[in-house]
């Protein structure tokens, strides 16, 4: 893995970004929050650590967002110039930094097998038969895994 390298950037190109490190998941989130912060019918975005992510150009614009849900904290992340939605930090997993798949330089290298929150999935989406499906995150609140449901 000694020459992994991904790199994206926004759509205005203030922002680029280098990805040195592996990706260690990539995902579908169909959670309200996400539509919303993407303005999307879902996210589909890869985590990576975060000391592999090193952003040139611009800095990220941020705020801070609350889940009423469970009262915990993210930080989406945006080109101030133009507003795409780089990705987010979280404060569940620390060390994750979130990209959205959509910035990569090549996205279609990405292949997304998994599902977060189908429970609030838009009623046309279609999953693939060999799809993981969680009914919200892969881990439960008390971080034990979450049982994907049948398609
Ligand atoms: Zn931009
Ligand atoms: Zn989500």
């Amino acid at each position: 893995m000694a020459d992994f390298f991904l790199t994206g950037g926004c759509l205005c190109g203030s922002i680029r970004y280098e990805i040195t490190g592996p990706i260690l998941r990539s995902y579908a989130c169909h959670c309200n929050f996400c539509k919303k912060a993407t303005g999307a019918a879902f996210r589909s975005a890869i985590g990576v650590n975060r000391s592999s992510f090193k952003i040139s150009g611009d800095t990220l614009s941020t705020y801070k967002h609350i889940i009423s849900e469970h009262g915990r904290a993210l930080w989406p992340s945006f080109c101030g110039r133009c507003g795409t939605g780089i990705g987010s930090t979280l404060e569940r997993f620390p060390e994750l930094q979130v990209i959205n798949i959509g910035t990569l330089d090549k996205p279609e290298e990405i292949e997304v097998s998994m599902h977060y929150y189908s429970d609030e999935a838009l009623p046309w989406i279609c999953y693939n038969l060999t799809d993981t499906v969680f009914h919200e995150h892969r881990l439960n609140a008390d971080d034990t895994p979450a049982i994907p449901r049948k398609i």
